[in-house]
């Protein structure tokens, strides 16, 4: 079974001036990768379709126009926050979403793994930007196969430690969508939200799961979680696993105060890669957040070998 790892130029471009979430970690991940012995199984997918119209299976038209007039003119803020337009940020936000959708299809059809490390912009919504996140690439890749008939349900698996308020609000009525997200509790960390009262609404109420950890939890509480989230997988029985495996609950992170050392990091991405493999079902695993590029470079080296070693038995 082949793993794939979207990388090329563009891609890697994904990050905003004077920011941490900045594309030096992609960088070093490019380095680190050469640098290792690249299995005969691993392929890197360097070209795949990209066509903007995508976007709209998820995001609103106005909002889109209102992302390519702002890269156009490469000042001001794309939220009312923290998000800045720069010149050329439509195109890398869109490159992202392209890579994801092609991640997630490829994911669907052959089974397997595959890696998009500039992915994840789990704070998205709809009709805005939020978090330094600017088209939602989870959600327009959950869009698309459900219009185009690919999948009927799909599994979402957030351990990154913001909640992801985007595609949980944006999908929290439908529940063809399973979330599964653990992060720190909204009441210490951005965005606020995501507690475990939050389960769904309408007829998706228990089609999502919530799971706030305190300041300082660290490995026992991630991996109990994501026991549960492997059981609840089973029970699922998703098309499809997105994970989004944001990195900035290791210990150390400097915009959070989770403390998850990387081997229990591992151990949990290693869980839910078992799940899929499992089930008989495709992931794709998406980067997400992490403030420590040259710990989240060489984890991500570390998540591919798992992929690689699983792919084989
Ligand atoms: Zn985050």
């Amino acid at each position: 079974m082949k793993v794939y790892l979207y990388m090329n130029e563009r891609l890697y471009q994904y990050g905003f001036p004077n920011h941490p979430l900045n594309p030096t970690r992609y960088r070093l991940f490019k380095k680190y990768l050469e640098e290792s012995k690249i299995d005969k199984n691993l392929e890197i997918v360097s070209e795949y379709p990209c066509n903007e119209e995508i976007l709209k299976y998820f995001h609103a038209e106005e909002y889109i126009k209102y992302v390519k007039r702002k890269s156009e003119e490469g000042v001001g803020l794309l939220d009312y926050g923290d998000t800045p337009a720069y010149k050329g940020v439509y195109e890398v936000s869109l490159e992202s979403a392209c890579a994801t959708l092609d991640a997630a299809k490829k994911a669907l059809k052959q089974k397997t793994y595959t890696m998009n490390p500039s992915g994840g912009w789990h704070h998205s919504r709809r009709d805005r930007a939020a978090g330094f996140c600017v088209f939602n690439d989870i959600g327009v890749a959950i869009e698309y196969l459900f219009s185009h008939g690919l999948a009927g349900r799909v599994y979402y698996i957030d351990i990154d430690a913001h909640h992801g308020d985007g595609v949980y609000y944006s999908f929290e009525d439908d529940p063809r969508v399973y979330i599964f997200d653990i992060h720190e509790s909204g009441v210490y960390l951005y965005p606020g939200t995501g507690f475990e009262w939050e389960d769904g609404r309408g007829a998706a109420r228990g089609s999502k799961r919530n799971r706030a950890l305190d300041p300082g939890d660290g490995d026992d509480i991630l991996l109990k979680y994501i026991d549960e989230a492997v059981e609840w997988g089973f029970e699922i029985e998703p098309d499809l696993i997105i994970m989004q495996g944001g990195m900035d609950g290791l210990a150390g992170d400097p915009l959070t105060h989770l403390r998850y050392s990387v081997d229990g990091y591992l151990s949990a991405v290693e869980r839910v890669l078992r799940l899929s493999r499992d089930l008989g079902v495709g992931l794709v695993y998406l980067g997400g957040g992490g403030y420590q590029p040259e710990v989240q470079a060489k984890t991500w080296i570390r998540v591919l070998e798992t992929m690689l070693k699983l792919s084989l038995t």
